[in-house]
C-alpha cells in the first residue's frame, strides 16, 4: 500500500534526556492545533510518531500552516511504501517519471538516503548508487550533482515503511510553545512588543497579552490595532490567547494631577508593571515581557529600566534589550507584525507626557512622587475593570 502524507522533522539537539516524549508529545499537539486554527477546521489528523520524526495522514492541504508551529525544522510531502528494496526502485522511478514530464525537468540530481532500518542489507551509501544508477538507466539525459542539485530525491528507510520525498520547506525551528512555561507581555500599539512576545513563543513561551488603553483620553482605533496584532501573535499560540485591557486613561491623569512631569512615563510604567504583576500572579503566569531595547528611547536607559523593574513582582525579560531598530523592523516583517505595527494610532503613553522625560531617574525621587498617590486604590479600580478579549 502507497499513500500521501507529510513528513515533520524537528531537531533531536532540543531533546534533553527525558524531555524527549514530553516535547514530541507537544509539538504533535501544537502541530494538530495549529492547522486546525489556520485552517478553520477541525478534522482530527491522524498523526503519528515515527523516531525522530512526526507523519501526518491527511487529505486537508494544511502545509501554509505549518510555518507557524515552533518546534518544527522542516517538513517534506512524502509518498508511503513498504521497505522492500524491488518496490523503492519502482516506486522512484515512477516519481521521476512523473517530475520529468514537467516544462521544465531538473537537469541534475542526487539521491539523498537515510537508514534507521537496518534490515535491508545495503548501506545507505550502497543505496544511493543503486537508485541513482537506476535512474540514469532510466533518464540517461539526467547528469548527478551532488552538491547543487536541480532535484534531491530523499529516500528515509525505516522499520516497514520508507518516505520518498522530492521537496523540503523549511520551518522556524525554537521549541514547541508551552513547554517553557507562562508569561504575560506587555503590548503596545508599536513595533517592538509584539515582536517580543513572538521572539518568546519561539522559545517556547504559552503568552498571554495586557494593553493598557488611555481611554477615556485616547479613542478605540488602537483597540482595533491591538486586537489585529494579538490575532498575529496568537497564530504562533497552538492554544486560544488571552488579551487583556486594562483601562488606564483615569489613572494616568491621577498621575498628571499630582506628580512632577519629569518622571510621568517612568510612574506610567511602574503602574504597569504592578498592574501587571497583580494579573501575572491571577493567571499563573511565570515572568513578564516587554518590547524594551536599551537606549533606544529616554525611558529605556539602564537607570529607568532598573527604577520600571523594581516594582515587578516577577522576573522582567526583555528579549530585544540588545536589538537596533533595524533588527527589530526586520523581525517584525518576518512575523507579519510589521504592516500593523505601523498603522499610525495614539498610545497612552504619550499621554500628558512630557517632551524631553528624565533619563537618569532617581528612586527616591520616584517613591517621593508617588507617595502622593494611593497607589493600592487605583491599581485595585484599573484590575477591577480589566476585560478579558479570548483570540
Ligand atoms: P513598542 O514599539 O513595543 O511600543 P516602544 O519602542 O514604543 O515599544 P515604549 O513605548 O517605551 O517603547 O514601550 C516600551 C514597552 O513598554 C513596550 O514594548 C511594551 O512592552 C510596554 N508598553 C508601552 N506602552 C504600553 C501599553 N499601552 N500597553 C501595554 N504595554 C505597553
Ligand atoms: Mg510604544
Amino acid at each position: 500500500m502507497i499513500s500521501h502524507a507529510v513528513l515533520l522533522r524537528y531537531h533531536e539537539i532540543a531533546l534533553k534526556g527525558g524531555n524527549r516524549h514530553w516535547f514530541e508529545n507537544q509539538l504533535i499537539h501544537n502541530t494538530q492545533k495549529t492547522i486546525q486554527k489556520i485552517c478553520k477546521s477541525n478534522t482530527i489528523l491522524s498523526i503519528t510518531k515515527q523516531r525522530g520524526r512526526i507523519l501526518i495522514h491527511t487529505e486537508q492541504n494544511f502545509e501554509h500552516a505549518l510555518v507557524y508551529v515552533f518546534g518544527l525544522s522542516s517538513f517534506s510531502p512524502v509518498l508511503v511504501l513498504p521497505t522492500q528494496l524491488e518496490e523503492i526502485k519502482k516506486i522512484t522511478i515512477q516519481e521521476l517519471t512523473s517530475i520529468m514530464s514537467d516544462p521544465v525537468p531538473p537537469k541534475t540530481f542526487r539521491i539523498t538516503t537515510r537508514r534507521s532500518d537496518k534490515t535491508l542489507v545495503k548501506s545507505s551509501v550502497e543505496l544511493d548508487a543503486l537508485l541513482g544508477a537506476e535512474v540514469l538507466k532510466h533518464f540517461p539525459q539526467l547528469k548527478v550533482n551532488l552538491k547543487k542539485p536541480d532535484l534531491n530525491l530523499g529516500v528515509e528507510i525505516r522499520n516497514q515503511n520508507t518516505f520518498l520525498w522530492t521537496r523540503k520547506h523549511k520551518c522556524l525551528g525554537g521549541i514547541p510553545v508551552g513547554i517553557s512555561g507562562h508569561f504575560l507581555c506587555l503590548l503596545s500599539g508599536g513595533i517592538d512588543s509584539p515582536v517580543a512576545a513572538i521572539q518568546m513563543s519561539k522559545r517556547g513561551a504559552k503568552i498571554s497579552l495586557i494593553h493598557f488603553h488611555g481611554a477615556p483620553f485616547i479613542g478605540n482605533e488602537i483597540l482595533e490595532k491591538i486586537e489585529a496584532l494579538a490575532k498575529i501573535i496568537s497564530l504562533y499560540q497552538p492554544e486560544s490567547v488571552s488579551l487583556y485591557i486594562v483601562p488606564f486613561g483615569k489613572l494616568q491623569e491621577q498621575i498628571a494631577l499630582n506628580t512632577s512631569v519629569k518622571v510621568r512615563t517612568i510612574l506610567y510604567r511602574r503602574m504597569m508593571i504592578r498592574i501587571s504583576s497583580e494579573l501575572a500572579k491571577k493567571i499563573k503566569a511565570q515572568a513578564l515581557i516587554t518590547g524594551e531595547s536599551l537606549g533606544q528611547v529616554a525611558s529605556q536607559t539602564i537607570e529607568n529600566l532598573v527604577n520600571i523593574e523594581a516594582v515587578s513582582l516577577f522576573p522582567l525579560l526583555r528579549p530585544l534589550i540588545s536589538f537596533d531598530k533595524d533588527e527589530i523592523i526586520e523581525l517584525s516583517k518576518k512575523w507579519g507584525t510589521y504592516e500593523t505595527s505601523i498603522q499610525p494610532t495614539l498610545d497612552c503613553c504619550t499621554l500628558f507626557a512630557d517632551k524631553h522625560p528624565e533619563t537618569k531617574s532617581k528612586i527616591e525621587l520616584l517613591e517621593r512622587e508617588e507617595s502622593k498617590l494611593d497607589l493600592n486604590k487605583l491599581k485595585d479600580v484599573a484590575l477591577a475593570e480589566t476585560t478579558e478579549i479570548p483570540l
